[in-house]
């Protein structure tokens, strides 16, 4: 790793490319960035995976000093150490499953401005005030609060230790202070501000929309029939399954696995070494499915997790948008699935009801109202999650149940006739797909020059093929046209045809979507899953040759690019999103050997200028 007090010479920009690989900054990003260069306080809020880390790493970068970051939980500062090192940055953490030797030496490394961030629990940091007087000793120049709503007795995972942070601002009068989180309610952030004694602060909120996951709610009755193909569909993907009591998570998974798939349970009454296991394999990619109870939660930064399942109804909004928020932490698409039963309403009804505390139950049970009203609506989901997080949405998102499916109707009797004379005037000797050539009026051999010369050739020239070959679909299963059953069926006239023909009967149809469109809409689905399960392979090699999770080594979305535009030379690498300089020194050359390799078999070009031009 190079020597970081050169980094300072770059530009947030030039560190996000050169250390990151990104060419971009999300929004909000870059103005958090020059605050905290600035010196001043901040208060960040974005959903998960909205990208917090890197407005505190790169002042980090930047900064003289060491840069401290508090984070709640052991697993998340590894995943975040090893990433960083991936990224050829030196960042180290302290915690208490060190050695005392581990320490010393890593406190050596402190001393002598070695590296930029130091990772560390609250508990931790407050020991005896002894880590507090070793960093007054040294240069700090910023201390970055992760996961700040564990401050607040309102968010829903208050850690007591993160109470004593309080006392940052009395030791360090003059360092800035960053918090961040996920959570998003007034009282939580009002209370960071003041337990933190936030001074002058920013406050930088960006949008909750996840726009990569896709939400679908079903009745609970289908669960058992979704499953298999869908977990046939999701083989090489990683999975929650959340459940509400511990015994279900075991039946659960249990249920899983006579279906063919090695699926894991989690749940609070697990021992901690088992529980760890689990987090550990699942993070690796060996375990693909959990099926977990919400105990299963926060220590999760896996950025590969492409879908969440919820099989019982979660409690509120809050809970089914913060689990649901751990699929696609990449950007890469995900989904989440909720299954609903009018019955899981109940259950939670009485269990709220035996609590003692009246005003706190009827609290309880209108947020649970909003979650059954959410999973009853006919409405576009995220219009309704956005709404309920006070953010505007104009909802037809296309990419929730409620949209995919609002295929309005509409009166197409011109369309219909159109089709109908086609045939007859071809005299019912034809497909499909010679009728909806001749509407069209396609410029293709099997149609002769008598053909063309029929006057209502081409009416329908207005209209791309596949939606003459819908609508003649439609027209069949509607009677209004005869399918004859043979091996290259015709269509006929029927009597429904002739009423349309004269002006007597309407036809309705179905609006479909252009395949175009629902292609750019789902964005990635169009990458080349060959070289994408040979590339997913590699990244496995590599991430167990280093001794960390693969989603470390590149993310999901990284290796989509890869499939998508076939870079062939280091510097076309370095156009795609993740490949910093160091990840191309360090795995350029595997990756573009197994890219060469498959591309020459297959005869396939680099097409890394679309990436370019989109970019310009
Ligand atoms: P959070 O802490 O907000 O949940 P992370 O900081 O873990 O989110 O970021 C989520 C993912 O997005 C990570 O894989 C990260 O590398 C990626 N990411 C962050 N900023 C950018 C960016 N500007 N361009 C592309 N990817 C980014
Ligand atoms: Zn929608």
């Amino acid at each position: 790793m190079e020597n970081l007090s050169k980094s300072m010479q770059y530009t947030p920009r030039e560190l996000l490319k050169k250390y990151f690989g990104y060419h971009d900054f999300r929004v909000r990003q870059e103005e958090v960035i020059d605050t905290i260069l600035a010196g001043q306080d901040a208060l960040v809020l974005m959903p998960t995976g909205g990208g917090k880390s890197l407005c505190f790493q790169i002042p980090a970068l930047i900064f003289e000093g060491l840069t401290v970051v508090v984070s709640p939980l052991i697993s998340l500062m590894k995943d975040q150490v090893d990433a960083l090192n991936a990224n050829g940055i030196n960042a180290v953490s302290l915690n208490s499953s060190q050695s005392f030797e581990e320490q010393k030496a890593i406190l050596n490394q402190l001393y002598y401005n070695q590296t930029k961030l130091l990772y560390v629990s609250p508990e931790r940091l407050q020991e005896s005030g002894y880590l507090f007087e070793f960093l007054k000793r040294i240069t700090v120049s910023l201390f970055a609060i992760d996961e700040a709503h564990c401050i607040s007795h309102w968010g829903h995972d208050f850690r007591p230790d993160y109470l004593n942070l309080s006392s940052l601002r009395i030791h360090f009068s003059k360092v800035p202070v960053m918090a961040l989180t996920a959570s998003a309610d007034n009282t939580t952030q009002q209370d960071i501000a003041q337990l933190l004694k936030l001074r002058d602060f920013k406050l930088f909120r960006s949008s909750f929309d996840r726009e990569n996951i896709h939400y679908f709610v079903k009745p609970k009755a289908e669960m058992k029939n979704f499953l298999p193909e869908f977990l046939r569909k999701q083989e090489q993907n990683s999975g929650i399954i959340y459940c509400l009591s511990r015994k279900s998570t075991e039946k659960m998974a249990a249920y899983i696995s006579s279906l063919g798939y090695l699926a894991a349970y989690y749940h609070a009454g697990m021992d901690a070494d088992l529980r760890n296991h689990v987090q550990t394999e699942f993070s690796k990619d060996n375990i693909k499915i959990v099926v977990a109870t919400i105990a299963f939660g926060m220590g999760i930064d896996k950025s590969n997790v492409r879908y969440v399942i919820h099989i019982d109804l979660p409690k509120n909004i809050e809970g089914y948008y913060q689990e649901t928020g751990r699929a696609g932490r990449d950007g890469a698409k995900a989904e989440a699935y909720l299954f609903f039963s009018k019955g899981d309403v109940m259950k939670w009804r009485m269990m709220i009801d035996s609590g003692e505390d009246l005003e706190v139950n009827a609290i309880l049970h209108r947020k649970l109202s909003k979650m059954a009203t959410f999973a009853e609506s006919s409405s576009c989901r995220r219009q309704f999650l956005m709404n309920y997080f006070n953010e505007k949405h104009n909802g037809n998102c296309n990419s929730c149940d409620i949209c995919l499916s609002s295929l309005s109707e509409y009166d197409g009797t011109v369309d219909a006739q159109k089709v109908l004379s086609a045939i007859l005037r071809l005299e019912e000797r034809y497909g499909i797909g010679m009728i909806a050539d001749f509407v069209r009026g396609a410029n293709v051999q099997k149609i002769s020059d008598q053909m063309r010369s029929i006057k209502t050739y081409g009416v329908g020239s207005d209209k791309p093929d596949f939606y003459w070959k819908e609508i003649i679909r439609q027209m069949i299963q509607q009677g209004m046209i005869i399918q004859t059953e043979e091996q290259f069926p015709k269509l006929k006239i029927s009597e429904k045809s002739m009423l349309i023909l004269q002006g007597n009967l309407k036809a309705t149809f179905v609006r479909v979507k252009s395949p175009e469109v629902s292609k750019t809409q789902s964005g990635q689905e169009n990458y080349d899953k060959q070289l994408f399960t040979n590339l997913r392979l590699l990244r496995l090699q590599i991430a167990n040759s280093q001794g960390v999770p693969p989603f470390v080594v590149f993310s999901d979305s990284t290796l989509i690019e890869l499939c998508t535009f076939y870079p062939q030379t280091p510097n076309e690498l370095s156009e795609i999103s993740g490949f910093g300089s160091y990840k191309i020194e360090k795995y350029g050359h595997l990756i573009l050997k197994a890219i060469v390799e498959y591309c020459t078999k297959n005869n396939i070009p680099s097409v890394i200028h679309q990436k370019v031009k989109r970019r310009k």
